[in-house]
This record gives C-alpha cells, structure tokens and sequence, in this order.
C-alpha cells in the first residue's frame, strides 16, 4: 500500500470499511459517508483514475453500465421520486477525492435542493 493511495483504493481495497451497495470485477459502489440524502451512493472504478477522461473506455463502460443498473434501485430502495446523477470531475469543479466517482443522490419532490445546473446559474 502506498502512501499516496486516496481514500476510496483503501475502501476498495478493504482497509478501511464502507457500507458496500454493489460490486463487479471492475466497479465498487457505497453508500457515501456524508450523505447529501438517504441512499447517497458512489460508484467508482476499481482501478484508481483521478479524472473521467483518464478513464479507459472500457472502464467508463464498465462505470456506468454500474450507474445504470444502480440509479432506479437506489431511487426504490428509499423511496424517492428522482436522483441526481452526477460527477465533480477536478478540483475546481469540488472533487475533493482524486478517485473518480459518480454521485447517484436521491432526490424528493420539494427537498429544495437545485437541480446540477444551478452551479453554472
Ligand atoms: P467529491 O466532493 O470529491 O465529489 O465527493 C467526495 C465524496 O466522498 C463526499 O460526498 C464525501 O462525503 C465522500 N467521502 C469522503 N470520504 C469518505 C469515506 O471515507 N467513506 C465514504 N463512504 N465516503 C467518503
């Protein structure tokens, strides 16, 4: 283990724990630790890529034939009415963990958050 390895190749990895939600060859999914909402989801890829275009095809591919898979389960396992899907891909966009990670967070009708492009606005 090196020392520079983030902090989701350790989850991935099994060194520190995480509440697992799915998982291949290729792609680990948690729950995350500071939920934006209930269900708040992070699906990575296995091998650590810092950024989305560094990522090879074939495990972008993989990523979101996880995301997917995940997006409607996540919104019936706690009863939302949508979710937001989303990556902060770089520093400036928030990323705060050098691992790339997709966002899924449920979202309810009137839970006042935004929608993604409130960012921008
Ligand atoms: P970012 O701002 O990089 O897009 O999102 C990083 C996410 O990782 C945050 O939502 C944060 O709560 C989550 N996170 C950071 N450290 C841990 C951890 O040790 N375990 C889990 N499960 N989530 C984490």
């Amino acid at each position: 283990m090196s020392d520079d390895e983030t902090i989701f190749e350790k989850i991935v990895a099994g060194e520190i724990p995480a509440r697992s939600v799915y998982e291949t060859d290729a792609v680990f999914a948690f729950l995350d630790a500071n939920p934006l909402a209930p269900g708040h989801t992070l699906v990575v890829p296995k091998e650590a890529y810092e950024r989305v275009g560094e990522m090879p095809a074939d495990v972008a591919s993989d990523v979101f034939a996880a995301v997917h898979r995940l997006t409607p389960k996540v919104e019936d396992a706690v009863d939302a009415d949508a979710v937001t899907v989303g990556v902060n891909d770089g520093k400036a966009a928030g990323q705060e963990v050098p691992h790339v990670h997709v966002h899924l967070v449920p979202r309810f009708e009137g839970d006042g958050g935004g929608p993604i492009h409130a960012v921008a606005g």
